[in-house]
């Protein structure tokens, strides 16, 4: 069976450098071409010492086109706005894309559906196995739950994170919205301060810390009158979103084209 090559775009990034660790350990794949953005320093490094382990003669360049023309499928954790555009490219050359960016804006998605038509890409604000679980029993309790619950989505992140709430936290509000049968934009509280008057009832609110070196921890709340209810799940490795994404790449192998999702990775779709 000929090994699937694998290219990383942002490979110089927190988890890019996890992505090229964990295509090199894993069997049935090879890393393919990397980049990073031509102005990093680390352009013309070997991305294996750049990560950490041992030299694998793949310099870190700075051309995308090379990149998505060379790989049978691409990994990416970077920007929206350099997402997006790469996702064209991924359409151009019929390259498997699996996206882990967050912060994207409808517009984008749509963008991002619009290469989809093209290739298999497969897009998630988290690719662990346990967050994916904790969205299904997020949607399942909120629809078991009535309104007399209050839905509270908190999260802490590393101090560098730059989008707020996470795109995790995001998903999980989906979620539950999605199991009380509402739209979340008609029923999110994304930011209290002040007088903010009473909690109205059937909000889905939403708590945000930033420090340290936290990878990620997320806990949905349900808080009724006399008990709660709290799921939490706590990343303590960027080695499991790195594992999820190249796991995707290995599924979305062959694929028809479509925009398809980490439910549909782990089999968790309905
Ligand atoms: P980071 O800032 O450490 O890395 C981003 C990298 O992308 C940098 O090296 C940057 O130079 C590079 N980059 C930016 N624009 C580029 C371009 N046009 N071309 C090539 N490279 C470019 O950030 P990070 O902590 O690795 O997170 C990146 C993204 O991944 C964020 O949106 C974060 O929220 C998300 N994330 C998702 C998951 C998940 O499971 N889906 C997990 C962790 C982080």
């Amino acid at each position: 069976m000929t090994e699937m090559s694998i290219g990383v775009v942002g490979a110089a990034g927190r988890m890019g450098l996890a992505l090229v660790r964990e295509i090199v350990a894993t069997v049935g794949c090879r890393l393919g071409p990397v980049n990073d953005r031509p102005d990093h320093p680390a352009i013309g490094q070997d991305a294996g010492l750049a990560a950490g382990i041992d030299a694998v003669n793949v310099l870190i360049g700075d051309d995308p086109e090379t990149v998505f023309r060379d790989a049978d499928a691409v990994l990416e954790f970077t920007s929206p706005a350099a997402t997006v555009a790469h996702a064209a490219l991924a359409a151009k050359y019929g390259t498997i894309h699996v996206i882990g960016t967050t912060g994207l804006s409808s517009e984008d998605e749509q963008a991002l559906a619009g290469s989809a038509q093209k290739t298999a890409i497969v897009w998630a604000p988290n690719m662990s196995l346990g967050v994916n679980l904790l969205i299904a029993l997020t949607e399942q309790v909120a629809a078991s739950l009535g309104v007399e619950f209050d839905i509270e989505i908190s999260e802490m992140h590393h101090r560098h994170k730059v989008d707020a709430p996470s795109g995790t936290a995001l998903a999980l509000g989906q979620a539950a919205a999605k199991g009380r049968n509402v739209p979340l934009d008609q029923v999110a509280d994304r930011g209290r301060d002040g007088l903010t008057g009473a909690r109205k009832p059937g909000d889905i609110g939403f708590a945000v810390l930033r420090g340290g070196d936290v990878v990620g921890d997320h806990t949905v709340l349900f808080a009724g009158e006399g008990e709660q209810v709290a799921l939490t799940h706590k990343a303590s490795s960027r080695r499991i979103f790195a594992s999820g994404a190249v796991r995707s790449a290995l599924w979305a192998n062959g694929r028809a084209p479509g925009l398809y999702g980490m439910r549909d990775v782990l089999g968790l779709s309905n």
